[in-house]
């Protein structure tokens, strides 16, 4: 039998993370969620920026393993006279998902729901054929159905309120598949806390000192983790994220349902060697599927290179990355939580 073989993810945990809010800067409502999981396996701490920090013990390399709580998101930047709503967008979102998309505000009297609007083809009297059907993000408005400013002020809206897009998890092909918003990075999360439980049950015996991190504002900017890599200073550093799928140049042979996968390079670094082998490894030698490839975009790990501690993103292959329909392999998510916790049970050796 494989190793972990018999491990399964718990669904309801990674649909609880998608479905909590906690767009960049606004991570309240994750943060208590994942704290709360945490209480019972130990004390976890929060450092001033909020990322969380948890010492789930171990001896050996110090080795930190970190998700990214933070989700992409909007800003209420203005309310008009008409109660609509200005924003902004927080994180790389394209324009042209916006439109015709259902949000939630969450205001300070709780959230409200709204919708983005879309100009109907029926109404497009001037536009030339082959122009773009989509208007760019700032001159599109949140309507909560509010009739007037005051209106909108009433149900608990002012500028510097978070909007998140609506959600719906959707799983394909039986549970092969499943595609929603936010799965960048609350899988990354539930796979921490997956191994955490792993760990404290005393399936996977930690032959390095395990430290897990769940981060802050990595999409605006990777910002928790360059404080983290400031404070902590561990031997190794691990950054557990999604990674944008399947380019024939950018991503190679990467494929969904292969496997979990080392990064090799993205956009902000070169991955440490060594590390990037310690890790194909640990899962390899234990019969674990696992891919390496290159990719576009970055991840925590980069503050952490940039900081001189060795690092490496360990990933799960996603479709329709920062769309509301990302797609993730069922099979890939479970492998990586057993990729993970062989790499804590190999210590890192070469
Ligand atoms: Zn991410």
């Amino acid at each position: 039998m494989a190793y972990l073989d018999s491990f399964k993810p718990d669904k309801g945990l990674l649909e609880d993370l998608i479905l909590t809010p906690g767009v960049s800067g606004f991570e309240d409502p994750v943060r208590s969620y994942i704290l709360e999981f945490l209480g019972k396996y130990g004390k976890p701490r929060v450092d001033r920026l909020g990322n969380i920090i948890f010492e789930a013990g171990g001896e050996g390399p110090r080795l930190l393993i970190a998700a990214h709580m933070d989700e992409l998101g909007l800003l209420v930047t203005g309310i008009e006279e008409s109660g609509l709503l200005a924003f902004r967008k927080v994180g790389g979102i394209d324009d042209s998902i916006l439109p015709s998309t259902h949000v939630v505000v969450h205001g300070s009297k709780g959230p409200v729901p709204g919708v983005i609007g879309a100009e109907p083809p029926h109404l497009r009297i001037t536009r030339k054929a082959g122009e773009q059907g989509y208007k760019p993000w700032h001159e599109l408005r949140i309507d909560v159905g509010a009739e007037s400013r005051e209106e909108a002020v009433e149900m608990g809206i002012e500028p510097f309120t978070p909007v998140v897009f609506r959600k719906q998890v959707t799983y394909m092909a039986g549970e092969r598949y499943v595609a929603t918003r936010g799965i960048d990075d609350r899988a990354g999360c539930a796979t921490l806390m997956e191994l955490l439980r792993l760990v404290s049950n005393g399936v996977v015996r930690p032959r390095v000192e395990l430290i897990l991190a769940w981060t802050v504002e990595e999409e605006i900017g990777i910002i928790g983790a360059r404080a983290l890599a400031r404070e902590l200073e561990p031997d190794y550093f691990i950054a557990v994220d999604t990674m944008t799928c399947c380019h024939p140049s950018l991503t190679g042979s990467t494929r969904l349902g292969a496997g979990p996968v080392v990064r090799a390079m993205d956009n902000y670094y070169i991955t440490s060697p060594r590390l990037a082998k310690a890790v194909y490894k640990a899962g390899s030698t234990r019969g674990l599927q696992v891919q390496v490839a290159t990719a576009g975009g970055g991840t925590d790990a980069a503050a952490f290179h940039y900081s001189g501690v060795p690092s490496v993103a360990v990933s799960v292959p996603v479709q329709y990355t920062h769309s509301l329909v990302e797609k993730m392999h069922t099979g890939d998510y479970a492998g990586w939580t057993r990729l993970l916790a062989a790499v804590v049970e190999s210590g890192l050796e070469d």
